[in-house]
Order: C-alpha cells, then sequence, then structure tokens
C-alpha cells in the first residue's frame, strides 16, 4: 500500500474471535476500523471500545453479509464513517460439523448463505469499490487441507472462497489490490470450542507440531502482515496460518 493515511480497514464479522482479533490489531497498525457484526451490538461496541481505549478509531455497523443490499449499505456506512476501505477483511463465517450422510438442506444453505454467499457479495462490492493500491483477505480454513470428517460443507464453502479470491486477484489486474485468503487451524473462538468435548479440543490442539491452540492474535498478526508493507508482493495466495497442522 502507499502510504497516504489515514487509512481504512473493514472486517466483517469483527464482533467476536478472530475479526474482533484482527480489527484491534488492524485498529493498532493505524488503520480506521469499521467492525461489522451480524446480531451481537454489544459485543460489537466492546471491540470498538477497546480500541478507542487506545487512541484508535472504530465505528461499528451491523450488516448480514449474506444479503446483498445489507453489504452495500456496509459499505456506504464505512465509506460516510471514514472513507472507502483501502483493507477489506471477510472474516464472518459460521461452522456446524456434521457427516454429509447427516448434514440437513438448512445446515448446507445456511452455511452456504453466510461464507460463500457472504463472501462473494463482500467481495463484489470492493471489487467495485476499492482504490488502486488496495489489500483484500478473506478467512478460509486449514480444513480444505485436512479434510477432517464432519467438515465437509463447511470446507467446501472454504475451498470455493479460496477459488473466488484468487481469480478476484487476477480479474483486478492493473489496480495493484492483492486478495488473499488466510487459512487458520482450530483457533481459540466460540466458532472452534462450542460443542466440543475437552478431549476432543485437546486432541486437535496438538495436531500441529507446536502442540498448542491457536489464538485470535496468531491470525490477526498474518492479516497484519498481508495488510502492511511488507506483505505487498503475496498475491492470489492462501496462507495457511495453523502451526504447521498441514
Ligand atoms: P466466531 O464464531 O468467534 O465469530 C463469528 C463472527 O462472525 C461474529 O463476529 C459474528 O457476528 C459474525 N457473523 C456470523 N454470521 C454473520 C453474518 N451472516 N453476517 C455478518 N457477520 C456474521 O468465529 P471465528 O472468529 O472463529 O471465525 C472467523 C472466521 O475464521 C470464520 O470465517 C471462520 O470460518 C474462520 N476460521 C475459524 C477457525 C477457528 O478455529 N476458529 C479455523 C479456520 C477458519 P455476531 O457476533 O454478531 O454473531
Amino acid at each position: 500500500m502507499t502510504d497516504h493515511s489515514p487509512k481504512t480497514a473493514l472486517v466483517t464479522g469483527a464482533s467476536r474471535g478472530i475479526g474482533a482479533a484482527i480489527a484491534e490489531r488492524l485498529a493498532a497498525d493505524g488503520f480506521a476500523v469499521v467492525v461489522n457484526y451480524a446480531g451481537n451490538e454489544e459485543a460489537a461496541s466492546d471491540v470498538v471500545a477497546r480500541i478507542e481505549a487506545k487512541g484508535g478509531r472504530a465505528v461499528a455497523a451491523r450488516a448480514d453479509v449474506a444479503d446483498p443490499t445489507q453489504v452495500a449499505q456496509l459499505f456506504d456506512r464505512a465509506e460516510a464513517a471514514f472513507g472507502v476501505p483501502d483493507v477489506l477483511v471477510a472474516s464472518a463465517g459460521i461452522m456446524q460439523l456434521a457427516s454429509l450422510a447427516e448434514s440437513s438442506d438448512d445446515l448446507f444453505d445456511r452455511t452456504i448463505a453466510t461464507n460463500l454467499k457472504g463472501t462473494f457479495n463482500t467481495l463484489r462490492e470492493a471489487a467495485r469499490r476499492m482504490k488502486d493500491g488496495g489489500r483484500i483477505m478473506t478467512l478460509s480454513s486449514s480444513v480444505v487441507g485436512a479434510k477432517l470428517p464432519s467438515y465437509g460443507v463447511y470446507a467446501a464453502t472454504k475451498a470455493a472462497v479460496e477459488v473466488m479470491g484468487d481469480i478476484l486477484s487476477k480479474e483486478l489486474r492493473g489496480r495493484n489490490i492483492t486478495v488473499n485468503s488466510v487459512a487458520p487451524g482450530p483457533t481459540a473462538t466460540a466458532l472452534f470450542l462450542d460443542g466440543k468435548t475437552d478431549a476432543q479440543i485437546e486432541a486437535l490442539s496438538k495436531a500441529n507440531p507446536l502442540q498448542r491452540l491457536g489464538q485470535p492474535e496468531d491470525i490477526a498478526n498474518t492479516v497484519s502482515f498481508l495488510a502492511g508493507h511488507d506483505g505487498g508482493w503475496i498475491n492470489g495466495q492462501t496462507l495457511r496460518a495453523n502451526g504447521g497442522m498441514v
């Protein structure tokens, strides 16, 4: 990115978990941050308050990424607050585990709507609006590589997200905008922890040779690199941030 300030970042799904850590890290890096959330207004306000307490700038903005109208309004809101985003991080996502045999139509439709259509809605808006020199990141998952049973629908949405981002990186030729996916391994958030036994969490935490569970900050560090000066030559790639699990 060029060093003209102020710079703006829009982070979807930033009220909790990885998105919240990314929002706080980008704010610490000097970005004015739009903290998107789906329904959890209090959590989003807390993220904004934590950023402002450290001298940063942030606003919370509600939008269901699955709805293209709401995503367009989210970008309008971002532009009104801080100008067109220089950085987009499409982090909003959901996960419900089930074998394919036991996956309901509702599970499939909801996962596609948020993870795939939601990322599509967000990337499309960014492609139309972002200025030259921007950075776009999507959140994939290392399960695209690990291919663990019960992750079939979820992993399929993430594989699609990776490919869509790679193609967007080529479509943006000449605009000096990079598009990359960050693919975390198991990371200590509600999405990963909820519904798992201690034994399952322990086993997945030790699946990587560093033998610990990823923290949201580990993923935020990776996004910070891609959003910052030193990440500028990385384009059309998936960066697996997983301690070496796969
Ligand atoms: P969390 O469940 O902790 O947080 C999810 C966030 O997404 C919340 O801010 C939530 O908002 C928001 N969100 C959910 N649905 C929508 C929607 N339709 N529109 C807008 N926002 C929405 O998840 P994580 O932080 O763990 O996950 C972040 C990303 O990282 C996801 O894409 C996930 O697939 C990916 N990932 C996570 C891994 C992990 O182990 N945690 C591993 C690999 C990838 P609200 O608070 O309002 O509900």
